[in-house]
């Protein structure tokens, strides 16, 4: 068996739900309707709607808006089960996500063993928040992703690693599409049918456990 690597994506995936649009619902800056309209019509791109969504919000709201994310936050069930389920058997884990830096890691802080987090950052020096995109498309790609999962993979990955795409949603598909195996749920799931691409559906982070189980050759 080659070396299984575990990419995860976070929001809707490690959270129940997506944590840009409920600080958005929370705090509902003039104009952030508009671009996320723009962004699901592809009129603009991810990085682009998600830069400037945050322009809207004042840094002095820093606090109020991690005090809300982490309160508003649910993880799925299981998830710590499975980061002590992957250490046991020598597994990387990375999570990998379109979120920003100052809401995934107060979430996230409890939970471990974890290899890496790759996720966008965020500047607070100015008037109003800035994000930043240190995983930005490699020359391979041109989505204008933001935060690039194929190139985060292409990144990471060992010759020969047995690549584990974890996620929900369209910003997962094209790491699917480089991955040995998904586990995917909601509209992933429904695309990765569609795709053929080799896949189980999951709910919770106990289903995901179970399928590595089968999928590593691994009975622990
Ligand atoms: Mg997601
Ligand atoms: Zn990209």
């Amino acid at each position: 068996m080659r070396q299984p690597v575990i990419f995860c994506d976070f929001d809707g995936t490690v959270t129940e739900k997506d944590n840009i649009i409920a600080i958005m619902n929370e705090f509902g800056p003039e104009g952030w309707d508009g671009l996320k309209e723009a962004v699901l019509n592809r009129t603009i791109s991810i990085r682009e709607g998600v830069g400037k969504m945050f322009s809207l919000l004042p840094v002095t709201s820093k606090k109020e808006i991690v005090e809300f994310a982490v309160r508003n936050a649910r993880i799925r069930h299981g998830f710590q089960e499975f980061l002590d389920y992957a250490s046991k058997e020598g597994i990387p884990v990375y999570i990998v996500s379109g979120g920003i830096d100052f809401f995934i890691e107060p979430i996230i802080q409890q939970f471990g063993p974890i290899d890496g987090v790759y996720c966008n950052s965020s500047d607070f020096s100015g008037k109003t928040i800035k994000i930043e995109w240190p995983n930005s498309c490699d020359d391979q790609c041109s989505n204008d992703c933001g935060c690039c999962k194929p190139s985060i993979m292409r990144k990471l990955e060992q010759t020969g690693a047995y690549k584990i795409v974890i996620g929900d949603s369209v910003t997962d598909l094209e790491a699917a599409k480089k991955a040995d195996f998904v586990l995917a749920r909601d509209y992933l799931k429904d695309k990765c049918e569609e795709w053929e691409i080799p896949h189980r559906p999951f709910e919770t982070f106990y289903d995901c456990i179970e399928a590595l189980k089968t999928e590593t050759g691994v009975k622990g």
